[in-house]
């Protein structure tokens, strides 16, 4: 039998149980009922009797404990007897008597709380079954969900799971496509890393072979040998790039966050890039005052030097490089190529480069911008970009 169906039917037979204990608890309260009101009608019909026979003195003597008599006679005259009752189990009767004159009765139907255990025990089982029946109802709707986290765990892709209810559908096509994206993203970073490092490798092995088979002709060896330096160096570079990324990529807080002065480590990134940009005529200045922010001190260097780097090698020759750092801000201003805005949305992507050959000459990897966006994102820094082609960039982070 299929596991619905059985389920069904124990779902049926429960509901049945509950039914016919319901239907217990009924006849099990009316009967008890019935049996007391059946007592004091006979109580009523015995007073009326002693009236008849004894009139009213000797209905008041005879009045059994717990009921409330009133009395009223033909001639309308009416007396009391007994104590008000107003408690649970009420039972009342009013009857005509042969002198035209009323009887009311009121007192506790006796016997009735007696088939209170059974029904408390009746109300108990109704509970159970009930509490039973919701807890494997609830069970069985959330096992296709669980089922369903369980693949997506797995891979939803492939294994074209199941979504169970039609409301589950965007939540799960939401992580699909996360899932799918992460998964392209990856396999298109894994390409551009084959890439960028297959292209350096196969001009060391050229020239390398070159040496080796003695094609080289002697004055050209030192030319062979500096590029087979050049492009190892372009090789290591990328190669740690890789690796800080792939930390970055890792961490998703400062573990320890230490005060580090933003000023004093402008000027040692200046200091630091001070001979490439003077090769090239391109003057740095760091101006502004210290200013603190917590962190990785180690990070914060590598971002602001990445900057600092790209503003000298996308710059003219003879430009100028304005590092300014005050109130938790560092802003890097430079006198370059700028930047279109349709590349401005992309350069921090990883690989993304709006001139290729330019960024290679330079000694670029294209990651320079994703470490220092991940850098800033862990500091809980924003990044700003103003460029104008021809004219300049000004990208700020601001830590505040
Ligand atoms: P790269 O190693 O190629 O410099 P980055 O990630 O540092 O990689 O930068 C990505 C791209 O953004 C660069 O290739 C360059 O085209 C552009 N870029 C970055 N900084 C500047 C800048 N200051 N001026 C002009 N273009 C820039």
């Amino acid at each position: 039998m299929n596991e619905k169906i059985a389920l069904n039917i124990f779902y049926a037979a429960i509901a049945a149980a509950v039914i016919s204990l319901i239907a217990c608890a009924a006849v099990v309260y009316s009967s008890a009922r019935r049996q007391a009101d059946a007592l004091f009608d006979r109580q009523t019909q015995t007073l009326a009797q002693i009236y008849d026979s004894y009139g009213a003195q000797g209905v008041g003597s005879a009045v059994p404990e717990g009921l409330f008599i009133q009395l009223t006679d033909g001639a309308g005259d009416v007396s009391q007897f007994g104590e008000k009752y107003d408690g649970s189990d009420l039972c009342e009767r009013t009857i005509t008597l042969h002198d035209g004159g009323a009887l009311y009765v009121a007192g506790r139907g006796v016997g009735i709380s007696q088939c209170y255990g059974p029904l408390a025990v009746i109300i108990l089982a109704i509970a159970a079954l009930s509490a039973a029946a919701a807890a494997l109802r609830a069970k069985a709707i959330v096992r296709p969900v669980r089922e369903l986290s369980k693949s997506l765990e797995r891979d939803i892709t492939d294994a074209g799971a199941q979504i169970p209810y039609p409301e589950l559908e965007p939540i799960a096509g939401l992580i699909q496509s996360s899932r799918t994206s992460g998964k392209d993203m990856r396999q298109e970073f894994t390409a551009n890393v084959t890439h960028e490092l297959k292209t350096p490798l196969t001009s060391i092995s050229g020239y390398a072979e070159m040496i080796s088979n003695g094609m080289a002709k002697p004055h050209d060896v030192k030319r062979f040998a500096d590029k087979i330096q050049t492009e190892s160096d372009r090789m290591l570079t990328l190669v740690n790039d890789i690796l800080e990324l792939s930390k970055l990529d890792d961490e998703e807080k400062i573990e320890s966050p230490e005060p580090v002065e933003l000023f004093s480590l402008a000027m040692e990134c200046a200091d630091q890039l001070s001979a490439s940009a003077e090769k090239r005529g391109i003057s740095i200045d760091v101006t502004g005052s210290p200013t603190t922010v917590m962190g990785d001190e180690g990070k914060l260097w590598e971002l602001i030097y990445n900057l600092a780097d790209n503003a000298i090698r996308y710059n003219h020759d003879g430009g100028r490089v304005d590092i300014e750092v005050k109130d938790r801000r560092v802003t890097i201003r430079d006198t370059g190529i700028g930047i279109s805005p349709e590349h401005q949305k992309r350069i921090f992507e990883r690989f993304y480069r709006v001139d290729k050959s330019h960024s290679r000459a330079t000694g670029g990897t294209g990651l320079g911008l994703s470490i220092v966006k991940h850098i800033a994102e862990l500091h809980h820094g924003r990044i700003t970009v103003k460029s104008e082609l021809n004219a300049g960039t000004e990208i700020t982070v601001d830590f505040t």
